[in-house]
């Protein structure tokens, strides 16, 4: 069976913990999407990890771990992240990568940051890992697969120069920055290919394979719905679809096979990157909920820069949900909440004098105004409760509230980071 582990909201809602815990039950744990441009933070008995690259089964010696077609590859992170785990005493994770994941090139990390400088204030708050330029050239054909490492050295080196050709000019004239050296460029390549060598094969056939022998598999999403570039807050967005139906692309395998779609939700919201946040808080409220969030604060995971924090959203998390094809919410991040008197949550959004439920298009949402309502707060710790009736009363209805208001079922709540934090319900 197939299932999918992706965000309902922008990003840090807490996958990796649920994927963690989740690939207990697996036998393998794919990424579908994305690249080194967020993180996901875990916390288990090996001790506190964030992975940009890896799937966050590679805790687990029975897991084997895929990455996609769909992802954006970046090859020294993912070695990098492979000794820094195993030098924490992991096993070596049984990793296999698509021959054909396109390949984040050193210098689609320069545009990205030539790119950012030249926007200057108008910036999209790219994190500089290269995603945006990237994308573009993977759907402009000028982006490097995998299996072009092991093409003849010929063919490699014409491509190396049709590509040059064009971001040369780009270099030179736009951004007045050195050239690429198309020598170095293929010298890099090649220690690409001694690196992936043994890891490279046909992922969506054994994927395939794997379901046809019953495997259960995860498909790991990053970041959440509303960083999709079709459905979220365009521009401000990722430049990979984040959402589970592209799971099936991404990872190359039937969309039907897609059984469970396990849309995580956090308690309250945050966000990175620019772009309009309608349940946003500032000040000292913020900084509290910003340095008690998650575990030990809400701070980016690749970046370290201090998250913004907000109330949560209904109307942008039954839309995160929705456009997810979700059949289960995990709720995270819950116990954070404890030391609240009261709880606000957005519900609404006025726009124009008018309160809607639906969430808006960027132009429209950019003008709306939060509709709150406040609820009692619970006052206490919950970390460590496994029972749904031990919750407070308080806590309970809180859930409740916000489940009525998305309109699917909060099945799974996590009450601390740890594998073991979990309430089913
Ligand atoms: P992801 O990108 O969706 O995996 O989310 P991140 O890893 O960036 O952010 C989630 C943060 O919250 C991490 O630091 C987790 O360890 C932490 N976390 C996840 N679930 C819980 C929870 O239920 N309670 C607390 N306190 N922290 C959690």
């Amino acid at each position: 069976m197939v299932r999918a582990i992706v965000g309902a909201n922008w990003g840090d809602e807490g996958k990796g913990k649920m994927t963690d815990m989740l690939a207990r039950d697996a036998d393998i744990v794919v990424r579908f999407q994305g690249g080194a441009n967020a993180g996901h933070t875990i916390v288990n008995n090996y001790g506190k990890f964030a992975l940009h690259t890896l799937p966050s089964g590679v805790f687990y010696d029975h897991i084997t771990s895929v990455i996609g077609n769909g992802v954006a590859l970046n090859i020294p992170v993912l070695f990098r992240e492979i000794n820094d785990i195993t030098s924490k005493g992991v096993p070596m994770p049984k990793l296999l990568i698509s021959d054909r994941a396109q390949m984040v090139m050193p210098y689609h990390i320069d545009f990205d940051t030539y790119e950012e400088a030249r926007l200057a204030g108008k910036s999209f708050g790219s994190t500089k890992s290269g995603i945006a330029p990237f994308y573009s050239d993977k759907y402009a054909k000028i982006g490097f697969q995998v299996s072009e490492l092991f093409d003849d050295e010929s063919v490699l080196r014409e491509k190396i120069t049709r590509v040059c050709t064009i971001k040369n000019v780009m270099l030179k004239d736009l951004y007045n920055k050195p050239e690429i050296d198309e020598d170095e460029l293929y010298n890099t390549l090649m220690e690409y290919k001694k690196m992936v060598e043994p890891y490279v094969g046909d992922t969506s056939l054994f994927l395939w394979n794997a379901i046809q022998d019953g495997k259960n598999i995860l498909l790991e999403g990053q970041l959440g719905s509303l960083k999709d570039p079709d459905h979220g807050i365009y521009p401000m967005v990722t430049s990979s679809s984040t959402l589970a139906a592209y799971g099936a692309i991404g990872a190359g395998i039937p969309p039907y096979e897609i059984k469970q779609v396990i849309t995580v939700c956090k308690a309250y919201s945050s966000a990175v990157g620019a772009g309009a946040f309608v349940s946003e808080i500032f000040g000292d409220e913020a900084d509290e909920l910003r340095n008690r969030g998650g575990d030990g604060g809400e701070f980016g995971a690749t970046t370290g820069r201090p998250r913004r924090m907000g109330w949560f959203d209904c109307v942008a998390s039954k839309y995160g949900c929705r456009i997810q094809g979700t059949t289960d919410v995990a709720f995270t991040v819950l116990d954070v909440l404890g030391y609240l008197d009261e709880i606000p949550i957005c519900t609404g959004y006025e726009i124009d004098g008018k309160v809607t439920t639906d969430f808006p298009t960027t132009g429209l949402l950019e003008k709306a105004k939060p509709v709150l309502e406040v609820l009692p707060g619970w006052k206490c710790d919950i970390r460590g409760i496994k029972k749904y009736e031990e919750l407070p009363e308080n806590c309970r209805n809180y859930i409740e509230f916000i489940e009525k208001r998305i309109g699917f079922p909060i099945t799974m709540i996590s009450n601390g980071p740890s594998r073991d934090d979990i309430i089913y319900r």
